[in-house]
């Protein structure tokens, strides 16, 4: 077989074997089938799509192209992932939930990607923190504090880490298969016994539509079913920002203000308490109904944030460290009306452009800046009351590109902030 005869079965929509898919990805990664003729590959995907056979074979290769981690040792560990999205700050509110009623977290989480922000990088916010550890010590922390939370350790699915940076600048990242075999291949590989995913749907996220969230879905519970592992999708709202802030401090701080039982926005509030609930349910084996009135009580007893303050110290950081940026204003909106849209995918760019996120992997972050949304939607706002509020360090921004994602009227239609669950 050759890479231009794959290419060919493929732009010919014809069914891709198990030994041609293996083929092309590990030829790739070993660096003898070059970028151009991957990207030809990949964009044949795009366009043509993948049988469900096809999705399980990349799945199964691009897992197998590194160390597939093996935790049975630990008990059963139930992971959580997120496809990703404007200010959420999930896992570090989740975590010590979840870790608080003995259901162990270990986690392998990633930096910001694209407008969206990553878990390293606001963990990173608090001096000290550290996200590398070995796996011994890795697993000494799951195994004495039932949560650790790291960036990528060993060599784990070298497959998607060449694959993505190629999608990324091949305009091939939004396609269901190879997103499914993406976030599949990298799950299968971490050692979790079950997975949660918050699926994000709406503007600011990568999936925009719910018909194809639905359909990534159920083919991330199909590939969990193939390596007998039960994986739960909630489908969840980023039409607007999650919760209040945007920028990696500022969301250490609203995730802390939750876990001190602090007002926090609803919508945060309540994907957390969910998300937390199908990760106890699985973990320790009881009713979704028993497992919610664990979680709850678990934050409003302060064990959760007992939990948060033991994880942070036991990983080198220091809460009383963090800093924000020492420039701050107010934002205040022109005219009267409800906020009908929160335009989240050019608020997540403009968190990027002040420093909030990279353009390349060399960018350094600030990890002082973001904003604080003072409205959300279906909030009634004044001429002249405060809309948004601004941390500014180095890096400027107009006012009215901040105004611009705003959207006031004299209506407006809020969402569901979880539209559904697929689970088989
Ligand atoms: N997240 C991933 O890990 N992979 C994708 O392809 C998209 C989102």
């Amino acid at each position: 077989m050759t890479m231009l005869e794959i290419i060919d079965k493929k732009k010919n929509s014809k069914e891709l074997s198990y030994e041609e898919i293996k083929y092309v990805v590990n030829g790739y990664v070993a660096g003898d089938i070059p970028d151009y003729q991957m990207s030809a590959f990949l964009m044949t995907i795009v366009f043509n799509g993948m049988t469900f056979e096809e999705v399980y074979s990349l799945t199964k290769v691009m897992k197998e192209s590194g160390d597939v981690m093996d935790l049975s040792d630990l008990g059963k560990i139930v992971d959580k992932h997120s496809t990703g999205g404007v200010g959420d700050k999930t896992t570090m509110i989740i975590g010590p939930i979840v870790a608080a009623s003995g259901v162990k977290v270990a986690k392998m989480s990633g930096r910001g990607l694209g407008h969206t922000g990553g878990t390293i990088d606001k963990l990173e916010s608090i001096p000290g923190f550290n996200v590398t550890m070995s796996l011994e010590q890795f697993r000494k922390q799951v195994l004495e504090h039932s949560i650790a939370v790291v960036s990528q350790m060993g060599n784990l699915v070298p497959a998607d880490k060449k694959i993505y940076a190629l999608r990324d600048v091949t305009g091939t990242v939004d396609s269901l298969p190879l997103i499914a075999s993406s976030i599949m291949s990298k799950k299968l590989a971490s050692g979790a016994s079950s997975i949660v995913i918050d699926l994000k749907v709406g503007e600011g996220a990568l999936v925009k539509d719910i018909e194809q969230a639905r359909t990534l879905a159920r083919y991330m519970v199909e590939l969990g079913k193939k390596e007998d592992k039960k994986v739960i999708c909630v489908l969840s709202n980023m039409s607007e920002p999650l919760g209040y802030t945007i920028g990696n401090a500022l969301e250490v701080k609203e995730a802390m203000d939750m876990l001190e039982n602090k007002d926090v926005p609803n919508d945060l509030y309540e994907l957390c308490i969910t998300l937390a609930s199908y990760m106890i349910s699985l973990g320790k084996d009881i009713s979704l109904e028993e497992a919610r009135k664990e979680a709850v009580s678990n934050l409003e007893s302060g064990k959760a944030y007992e939990k948060f303050l033991d994880f942070v110290h036991v990983q080198g950081g220091d809460i009383k460290k963090i800093t924000y940026a020492p420039k701050v204003f107010s934002i205040k909106s022109r005219c009267d009306g409800f906020v009908s849209n929160i335009h989240t995918l050019r608020l997540g760019e403009l968190a990027r452009k002040i420093g909030a996120g990279r353009y390349s992997k060399e960018d350094t972050i600030d990890f002082g800046v973001g904003f604080e949304l003072r409205k959300k939607v279906g909030d009634f706002v004044y001429k002249d009351e405060e809309l948004v509020r601004v941390y500014l360090n180095q890096k400027d921004v107009g006012v009215n590109e901040i105004l611009d994602c705003f959207e006031i009227a004299d209506t407006y239609h809020k969402e569901p902030l979880i539209y559904e669950v697929i689970d088989k």
